[in-house]
């Protein structure tokens, strides 16, 4: 049980990315002061909505310069802090080429990197760190394996390796190595965020992010002539934002959480888009055969594994300890996608 001091700052590891922008604003918001760590402060294209939040809490937020793979990066910026919540580490499934360098050395050796700083750092009383479901199972085959095929937090993900679900693989070592971390000390404790696909209205115009490029796609018909037939998890990205604070305020919190609302095909996004949206969009209305998707899903970064392991294989995620622990609430996927394009519209990247 960790109380934490709401009138010292808070770090927010990878401030401009996607999710941790939420977090960001949700806590200037609540009063709270907050260091937000970026790679680079010269690049205003990725910290312009930083800046903004910035002028607009004028003294309560601060951002300092932080690379996951230097050493010692992280310390100016959790000195005399009790809470860090690290979101940072790369995310993207497609395109990669060494996924030792672009995926595994910055989310393993980055989260060994900030944990250390917590541990050289002695004000520090807890972590709340960004893993994923990815850290709890690699493929949706792999729930034939697990009871009433329906994975909870007592799952892990033991099939991604370095080659097969590299960014997968990257997320579980790094949450395997936090635990390790932790359980080596007693001063801080580590509540862990397991979201699924996270979607949902971004604070920035960037478009180079995972969730953002998914829904870019959708929107711009890169999907038009079908889907493959994949269930994911989806969660709103303010939901996820929320998880995060409350895990890093509710003294009792313990352990992973699944945050995940709902599990629908990947045609149902489109499908609750068109209902909304009309024929605005070229969205698919059908799914591939698994056949084509062998053939064409390496153009789009999917490999033969990916698809002979998820395509057409049931997928269940119990949420309900997220919901107790942190007393979560999630908002319906139709008011997460209906937003997200309404924004995407609305700052002009469509
Ligand atoms: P994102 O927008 O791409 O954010 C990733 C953040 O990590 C960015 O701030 C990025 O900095 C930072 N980063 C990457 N490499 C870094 C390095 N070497 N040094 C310092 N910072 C580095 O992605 P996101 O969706 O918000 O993801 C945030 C976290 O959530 C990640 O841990 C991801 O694995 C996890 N997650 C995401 C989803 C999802 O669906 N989005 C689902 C489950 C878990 P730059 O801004 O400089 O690029």
């Amino acid at each position: 049980m960790k109380s934490i001091n709401p009138e010292l700052p808070i770090v927010v590891t990878g401030g401009s990315g996607y999710i941790a922008s939420w977090i960001v604003k949700y806590l200037l918001e609540d009063g709270k002061q907050v260091r937000a760590t970026v790679r680079s402060l010269k690049d205003t294209s990725k910290i312009e909505h930083l800046l903004e939040l910035k002028e607009k809490f004028k003294d309560k937020l601060s951002l300092f310069e932080a690379d996951l793979m230097v050493d010692g990066s992280f310390d100016k910026s959790i000195e005399g802090v009790e809470l860090v919540i690290h979101t940072a580490s790369p995310f993207f499934v497609a395109g990669v080429k060494n996924a030792q360098k672009q995926l595994i050395d910055p989310a393993l050796q980055g989260t060994k990197n900030v944990l250390e700083s917590c541990n050289r750092i002695s004000s520090v009383k807890r972590v709340v760190l960004t893993s994923s479901v990815a850290s709890i199972f690699g493929d949706n085959i792999d729930s034939l394996q697990v009871p009433n095929q329906t994975f909870t937090e007592e799952h892990w993900n033991t099939t991604s390796n370095l080659t097969h679900q590299p960014y997968a693989y990257s997320k579980t070592l790094a949450e395997k190595e936090a635990w390790e971390i932790q359980k080596k000390q007693t001063r801080w404790d580590l509540v862990v965020i397991n979201p699924s696909f996270v979607m949902g209205p971004s604070l920035s115009k960037r478009l180079d992010g995972t969730s953002v490029e998914f829904m870019k796609n959708m929107l711009k018909g890169v999907f038009r002539t079908g889907v493959p037939d994949t269930k994911m998890g989806f969660v709103d990205v303010r939901d996820v934002a929320k998880a995060h604070i409350l895990a890093g305020f509710t003294p009792n919190a313990k352990g992973r959480h699944i945050t995940s609302a709902e599990v629908m095909p990947m045609l149902g996004v489109a499908k609750i888009i068109k209902e909304n949206f009309g024929n605005k969009y070229s969205l698919p209305t059908g799914n591939l055969p698994k056949a084509l998707v062998y053939v064409i899903g390496p153009f789009f970064g999917l490999s033969w594994g990916y698809t002979k392991n998820n395509i057409g294989q049931p997928l269940n995620l119990n949420n309900e300890y997220s919901k107790i622990d942190l007393r979560i609430t999630y908002r319906p996927l139709k008011e997460t996608f209906i937003d997200h394009v309404n924004q995407m519209e609305s700052s002009g990247l469509l």
